[in-house]
């Protein structure tokens, strides 16, 4: 892991937070993606070498509808950048972290992805994410 890549941060209504965000970073988004296979509407702000990633649920089944229900809006999880996310994975279940998802996932914004469960990381839902090439 060399660096934080992004923040994602769940939002009951993405309009809304982006309207938001972009006063607070005084910057439009620059990209709105829909991962319907993860049932997330996103949308991306640059901020220096990160990246903040808002997240909305596209249906109630969605981790995110379930997150909000939980524990309302607020940061949802860290992502770290990671060059072989692969071998990445490897290490940490070696070292006892559970991996949420068994191989890794295409996510969005060009990414390769996998998810720790945040019963091992201290109650963070960590993501690693590598480039896809
Ligand atoms: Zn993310």
């Amino acid at each position: 892991m060399n660096r934080i890549e992004h923040l994602g941060i769940a939002v009951a209504n993405i309009e809304a937070a982006n309207e938001l965000f972009a006063k607070l970073l005084g910057k439009a988004h620059y990209k709105i993606e829909t991962v319907e296979s993860e049932g997330v509407k996103t949308s991306f702000f640059k901020v220096g070498e990160s990246k903040i990633e808002l997240l909305e649920a596209t249906n109630p089944e969605s981790p995110i509808s379930k997150f909000l229900t939980k524990k309302g809006e607020g940061v949802h999880h860290i992502a770290f950048h990671v060059d072989d996310i692969e071998k990445e994975m490897d290490r940490l279940k070696n070292e006892g972290f559970v991996l949420i998802n068994e191989n890794y996932k295409d996510g969005a914004d060009n990414k390769k992805v996998c998810f720790l469960h945040p019963k091992s990381t201290g109650g963070v839902l960590i993501e690693l994410c590598q480039e896809k090439k």
